[in-house]
């Protein structure tokens, strides 16, 4: 890839243009980071992880309906992408109380969330990823109300595809974080879908099994990672 040119290096992935100007290549690496960069590792075979499972949810979530950037994979951790205009918004599903929510409100850890809640950070490292409402979604001119509708709508419909899929699996699909862009007129699914951007517990043991093993040092975060992989091929 080092004939292409650079145009973003995120704490986990990088983005390349392509030959195609309306095409991306966005490499997995194997950085590992938390709390805003302050803790960051290599791991070894991470990216082809996050890569695997992310391209497998694109696929899965075309099947059902959803419009992704997703164009295909062209190694085991590099991924071409249709170029969005990436809305620095960082939609977050919750289907149990864990994380920034439990600190911020007297919500019980692993209290269920039904209807699932849904919060909106503004995406800026800065000032700590803060949490919008619309109307300041609205003034900031990052959506409008027709577009906010559309991101939530697509958001509880993505978290009940990925909640019922992992429940199959064994797995309790805590909260995760996603990210659309603009093509043309229309709003994708942009970024990754990954256990780095979401909780996952073991319905037996309660076990995580996703980025929190790392932010918390509850054990091997690879080996976290490979159950999840495991048991999404042998589903397959
Ligand atoms: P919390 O707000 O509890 O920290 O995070 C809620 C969910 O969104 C978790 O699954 C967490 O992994 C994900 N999430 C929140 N912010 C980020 C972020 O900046 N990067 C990534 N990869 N995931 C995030």
């Amino acid at each position: 890839m080092s004939q292409l040119e650079l145009l973003y290096k995120g704490k986990a992935k990088s983005v390349y243009l392509s030959e195609n100007p309306d095409e991306l290549v966005v490499i997995f690496r194997d950085d590992i980071t938390a709390f805003d960069g302050g803790k960051k590792d290599v791991l070894s075979g991470k990216g082809s992880y996050n890569a695997a499972v992310s391209s497998f949810f694109f696929s899965y979530l075309e099947k059902n309906g959803i419009k992704t950037h997703f164009i295909k994979m062209i190694d085991e951790n590099i991924m071409l992408v249709r170029r969005l205009e990436m809305i620095p918004l960082e939609v977050i599903a919750r289907n149990r109380a864990a994380g920034s929510i439990v600190k911020k409100f007297p919500f019980e850890e692993g209290q269920i969330l039904d209807p699932p809640v849904i919060v909106t950070d503004y995406k800026d490292d800065e000032h700590h990823d803060p949490s919008l409402n619309d109307d300041i979604i609205l003034a900031l001119g990052l959506l409008t109300q027709e577009e906010i509708t559309y991101v939530k709508e697509t958001t509880l419909k993505i978290n009940r595809l990925l909640y019922d899929y992992f429940d199959e699996l064994g797995l309790v699909f805590v909260d995760f974080k996603i990210e659309f862009g603009r093509l043309g007129d229309e709003i994708l699914l942009g970024d990754e879908i990954s256990m780095d951007s979401m909780r996952l517990w073991d319905k037996e043991t309660g076990e995580s099994l996703d980025k929190d093993v790392y932010r918390f040092e509850k054990g091997d975060v690879m080996s976290a990672y490979a159950r999840v992989v495991e048991k999404m091929m042998f589903k397959k």
